[in-house]
């Protein structure tokens, strides 16, 4: 799951009471931020591992503080103390820590068994990534509803979404089908964190363009 992620922010954004976008949309990537971060500092690992599932060659086998159920809450947990800090709302601290969780959730119907609930085995995942005839609508379906159910909700400018939505499609486009890494090097980390930046960066335009009418909230 990639762009999938960003789903559960655009939808969480149409509540009146909900935070920014673009802390949403770092919301619903932020154990993977860390999980990148991590990698590059050597604190998680994985490795490339060529057909090890159809769809993504990645080995992700020790990954306890960022894709664990508990620490994903942990995460969740940080967001949502940040929303409390800046806004003092419950129900912004709460939309935040439910876009982090999604992410958990969403990982684990497309990985491979390399989740787990508190950082040891047993290791959890439905494996969609090796059914991309599923996986692939699945994850295409799910933004694309959620662009729409924003697009409705929140009235403004069409051009920053339209722009936004491009990218994410073409970040996920290439993320399939462009040349995929034959082996680790910190570019594969670097890569990740440089897209969802470019998400992040979109989003907050993207915010500053469109507000929710609170009548449909
Ligand atoms: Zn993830």
């Amino acid at each position: 799951m990639f762009i999938g992620h960003w789903a559960p922010a655009l939808v969480a954004s149409a509540h009146p009471k909900a935070p920014k976008l673009w802390v949403l949309f770092v919301g619903a990537q932020l154990v993977d931020f860390a999980f990148f971060a991590f990698v590059l500092l050597g604190v998680e690992h994985m490795r490339i591992v060529p057909g090890i599932t159809k769809m993504v060659p990645f080995d992700l086998y020790h990954m306890p503080w960022t894709h664990s159920l508990l620490g994903t809450i942990g995460w969740a947990a940080i967001l949502a103390a940040l929303v409390w800090l800046a806004l003092k709302n419950r129900i912004a601290a709460l939309l935040a820590a439910g876009v982090v969780v999604s992410h958990w959730l969403l990982d684990l119907l497309v990985h491979r068994p390399d989740l787990t609930l508190v950082g040891t085995p047993p290791k959890l995942g439905l494996g969609l990534w090796d059914h991309p005839w599923i996986a692939m609508p699945l994850e295409l379906g799910i933004i694309l509803a959620a662009l729409v159910y924003y697009q409705r909700r929140a009235k403004g400018k069409m051009l920053p979404l339209i722009v936004l939505s491009v990218v994410l499609l073409v970040l996920q486009l290439v993320n399939w089908f462009g040349e995929q890494a034959s082996e680790m090097s910190a570019q594969v980390p670097i890569t990740g964190l440089v897209a969802f930046t470019v998400a992040v960066l979109l989003a907050w335009w993207l915010g500053t363009r469109r507000a929710i009418s609170p009548s449909q909230g």
